[in-house]
């Protein structure tokens, strides 16, 4: 049943970390190592059975391997999960048993923060492993990732805006962003820099009334976001926010945002191109994060993360070439894009 599933989503090694001791139950999913060493963060989340942490961890490892691949690092996909509450469960003991479960793939997946995770964690795990990037400044981190990721998706957006309308002037076009927080809030700044309208969102009001005064935003209600004229829809909270109730209600000619999973299904990726939308794939634009804790395996460089984010103009643009090409949606040239480097790299490869 297991390897059945394993099959389907093409794993090369799930991992089942146990230590009764001191209450560790985690799962490591390798799902292609082609590129190099899997790279993905470890989630803390009170999943209702083993069944579900194990369906979360293989469907998130396969999508690092995606977006580590279309991101051209020399990274290949994984993810790790702790089952438990992390409000309540978490410990010293529990964080370095499982940087010992890390440390015994010699390389193979090096974790980072995700869901549930923070820094003070990853210090545990960091000292049972060096395969641990996100920790702390002192020990050659990189710190909070979100204006690189913010900064990512603005290149992204410039590719794409560039595609739509012939030019990639961001102060020239009107703005809908969705969610005001680490990411959001510092999008809609760079946005506001570049002289754009912003219409903003959020269901924390400070936020948005932080970016109505600081930043001259319109705020509009959290339902209303949909409706408003604009020509670019940023979604940059929750994923699934283009679905069939909202896509016929979006005016946007443009999808641009950092949140993951935006689409719902892959029918509306289809519908949405079929409306004369262009999305830009949300893996593609959001991984300026990855990028940048990336750059901590080699030893971190400021100056090296932000050329790095620029890539992000470049990678949208050949996501657009392929949709030309097999004349598919933009959701699936990304996919394919990421598949043909797999493979392609994967041929270069000398026997072993
Ligand atoms: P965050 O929690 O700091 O911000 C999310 C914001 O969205 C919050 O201010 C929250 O109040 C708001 N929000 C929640 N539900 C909302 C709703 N229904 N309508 C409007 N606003 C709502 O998270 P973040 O780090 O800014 O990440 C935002 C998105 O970007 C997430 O989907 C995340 O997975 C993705 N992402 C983040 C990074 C990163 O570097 N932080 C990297 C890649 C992808």
């Amino acid at each position: 049943m297991i390897f059945e599933q394993l099959g389907t989503y093409g794993h090369e090694q799930v991992v089942f970390c146990h230590n009764p001791d001191v209450g560790l139950k985690a799962i490591i999913a390798i799902h292609n190592t082609v590129l190099g060493p899997a790279l993905g963060g470890t989630r803390m989340w009170p999943y209702a059975s083993e069944q579900e942490a194990l369906n979360d961890v293989l469907r998130l490892s396969r999508g690092m391997t995606y977006k580590n691949a279309v991101a051209g690092l020399n990274l290949g996909g994984g993810k790790a999960v702790i089952i438990g509450d992390p409000s309540k469960d978490k410990s010293e003991a529990l964080f370095r048993a499982f940087g010992q479960f890390v440390d015994s793939q010699g390389g193979r997946y090096i974790t980072a923060e995700d869901v549930g995770i923070d820094v003070s964690d990853m210090e545990y795990v960091y000292r049972e492993t060096q395969f641990v990037t996100g920790v702390h400044q002192v020990h050659g981190g990189s710190g909070d990732p979100s204006p690189f990721t913010a900064y990512g998706t603005l290149q992204g957006l410039m590719a794409t805006l560039n595609r739509k309308f012939g030019d990639e002037e961001v102060g020239k076009y009107s703005y809908a962003v969705q969610g005001l927080g680490h990411v959001g809030m510092e999008f809609a700044k760079l946005l506001k820099e570049r002289g754009a309208k912003i219409f903003v969102t959020d269901i924390n009001q400070a936020r948005v009334d932080q970016a109505v005064s600081e930043l001259g935003a319109e705020a509009v209600g959290l339902d209303e976001i949909y409706d408003v004229d604009v020509d670019v829809y940023s979604p940059c909270a929750l994923g699934g926010t283009v679905n069939e109730k909202t896509l016929p209600r979006l005016k946007a000619k443009v999808i641009c945002g950092a949140a993951n999973n935006q689409l719902a299904t892959n029918a509306i990726g289809d519908e949405v191109t079929r409306r004369g939308i262009l999305y830009a794939p949300d893996y593609a634009v959001n991984a300026g994060g990855v990028m940048n804790i990336s750059l901590e395996i080699d030893g971190y460089n400021r100056e090296r993360a932000m050329r790095m984010m620029r890539t992000i103009y470049h990678n949208l643009g050949r996501i657009f070439e392929i949709a030309d090409r097999d004349n598919i949606p933009t959701y699936q040239a990304a996919d394919r894009l990421a598949e043909e480097r797999i493979e392609t790299i994967g041929k270069l490869k000398l026997p072993m």
